[in-house]
């Protein structure tokens, strides 16, 4: 029998965990959990059932691992601490500020439980997370540098959704080619906001509305576009769908330090992700994860846990002998 999964919310990510299980021949999902109309809500999974979240406790002793799907900006702050006492979970809440405060509640719950919590998986926080780390262990005189785009960023596109005369938007967050050219250099530049990146927008607007105001209203929003060089396109409902239906992301980590007794050679290290789907991707880093949750789960851990916790080789379905000898 395969590590039994169950997924809570299902939206694009809870989507994309289910096509990443099937990925994964050591893994099966049971179940589907929804705060909405089970009937309402249409899984790919024919041997899986879709249940209310009220019944989830129901299923304490027959799944392995949760994967909790919800929003971070809601949802998860509760979902986590709620679900980490009666199953193993694991989550991507993103939001980084927070992160030390949602790791206490969660790390309480999982402990009076006895079960494993892996928060904060995906890519940034996650796999960006993890390469920060090992670039700044490995190299500690250098400047680090994180640059996000070309992708599509959620929290933007839905503020240029709430302007007046506006009928639908998206957003992309695009690196600055000069900085990445001077960090490549090893100039080590120091960066404004402006310097880093840029933001273009493409705006459905409503029949009659003002486009010039709705551009300067963009352009002119603080934390989300005043700091930035935006650029704005008008575009017809039909051109959204049919050129910027995707939810493409990626970015890149850079470190670039110096080692020798002079400091006298200079290093790059550089992790590049392209991806076409943030959520498909998103989702199959947490399916890894939730395959060492279990495992770590099995050997008695409990208690919550980041990426920088779990060994690497727990991600793997090969055995410690097949990955010495393929990968080492
Ligand atoms: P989403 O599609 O908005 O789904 C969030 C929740 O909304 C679902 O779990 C679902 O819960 C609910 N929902 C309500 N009505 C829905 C409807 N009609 N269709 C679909 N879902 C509906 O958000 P998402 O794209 O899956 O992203 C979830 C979170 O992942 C984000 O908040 C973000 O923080 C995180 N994330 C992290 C990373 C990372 O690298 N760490 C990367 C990407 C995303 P119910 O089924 O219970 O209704």
């Amino acid at each position: 029998m395969g590590i039994r999964i169950g997924i809570l919310g299902y939206g694009n990510l809870g989507r994309g965990v289910e096509c990443a299980i099937r990925q994964n021949p050591d893994m099966e999902l049971k179940a589907v959990f929804t705060r909405r109309d089970p009937e309402s809500v249409n899984i790919l999974t024919e041997s899986a059932k879709v249940c209310h979240v009220n019944e989830a406790r129901e299923w304490a002793e027959k799944l392995d691992v949760m994967i909790l799907c919800g929003g971070s900006a809601t949802d998860l702050p509760v979902q986590t601490p709620e679900y980490a006492g009666l199953f193993n979970v694991v989550d991507s809440f993103d939001t980084h500020a927070r992160i030390p405060e949602h790791f206490a509640n969660v790390d309480a719950a999982a402990r009076k439980g006895g079960k494993v919590a892996i928060i904060s998986v995906g890519w940034d926080p996650g796999l960006f997370s993890l390469n920060r780390m090992y670039a700044n262990a490995i190299l500690p005189e250098g400047k680090d540098y994180t640059f996000w785009g070309r992708g599509v960023s959620q929290g933007h596109s839905d503020a240029i959704r709430r302007i007046a005369g506006v009928k639908d938007a998206k957003q992309y967050t695009i690196p600055v080619e000069d900085a990445l050219k001077a960090v490549r250099a090893g100039e080590n530049p120091d960066l404004t906001t402006r310097q880093k990146h840029t933001r273009e927008c493409f705006v459905v607007a409503e029949e009659g509305a003002d486009k010039a105001a709705i551009e300067k209203e963009i352009k002119t929003m603080p934390n989300y576009f005043a700091e930035y060089d935006t650029t704005v396109h008008f575009i017809t409902a039909e051109e959204l769908r049919r050129d910027h239906s995707g939810i493409p992301h990626g970015g890149l980590v850079l470190r670039s330090g110096v080692t020798g007794w002079e400091k006298e050679n200079k290093h790059l290290i550089e992790y590049n992700l392209k991806l076409d789907s943030n959520p498909e991707f998103t989702a199959s880093v947490i399916v890894a994860y939730a395959r060492a949750a279990y495992r770590l789960s099995t050997e008695g851990a409990k208690g919550c846990r980041t990426v920088f916790d779990i060994a690497p080789a727990y991600l793997s379905a090969k055995s410690g002998e097949e990955l010495r000898a393929s990968m080492l």
